[in-house]
């Protein structure tokens, strides 16, 4: 098997009452568990065997896209979160205000995107090549890797993501979510992407 469920970098119990221990058990034990199961079943005697999850991403189409996608925007979307309540670092600040007006507007503008966006899909937060920052829906597995940008934060707004918490109000997960990213890790990718 080429590709396997890594540790979450904290307790499965750390980011509630946000996200709980049982949708952390399903999301991530369960379905994250599925896209790679079925990615490792369908690449077997290919030659995606060979190459990258990102090449992979950037390169499938169909089914192998969907699951090697949906393995690769987990894998991000969860890396992202942390229970340990972090302030936004002051050099993160200005530059959501360079590109957003100001970080409370980015916030604002992302969770828009994310309740605007009809159906399964993921939000993110990409740098384009001038280093310009903007907000992309995608649906259903679609990673803005695809289109030539860089993958700096990911929101997961299909159902699976909150409806154990949140029922159907994919808002109030959304409004929630932001006390548990992870301002480092969103500054790190921003400085790598550069
Ligand atoms: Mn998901």
């Amino acid at each position: 098997m080429k590709y396997s469920l890594p540790e979450l970098r904290y307790p499965a119990e750390s980011l509630a009452p946000v996200m709980s221990r049982e949708t952390i058990d399903y999301h991530y034990g369960k379905h994250l568990q599925t896209y790679i199961d079925n990615l490792n079943r369908m690449i077997e005697g290919t030659e995606y065997e060979d190459m990258s999850l990102e090449e992979t991403v950037c390169k499938a189409d169909g089914g192998i896209f969907n699951n090697a996608a949906q393995t690769w925007n987990h894998i991000f979307f969860f890396d992202s979160l942390t229970a340990d309540r972090k302030v936004m670092p002051a050099e993160l600040e200005v530059i959501l205000k360079d590109n957003f007006g100001s970080a409370e507007n980015f916030k604002k503008e992302f969770s828009s995107a994310c309740t605007g966006l009809f159906g399964s899909g993921w939000v993110w937060l990409a740098m384009n090549s001038e280093g310009k920052l903007g907000i992309y829906k995608e649906s259903n597995a679609g990673n803005p890797m695809k289109s030539g940008l860089k993958p700096i934060f990911t929101v997961d707004v299909w159902e699976h993501a909150y409806y154990i918490d949140y029922r159907n109000r994919r808002a109030a997960y959304v409004d929630a979510i932001w006390e548990i990213v992870d301002w480092d890790v969103i500054l790190r990718r921003i400085r790598q992407a550069k």
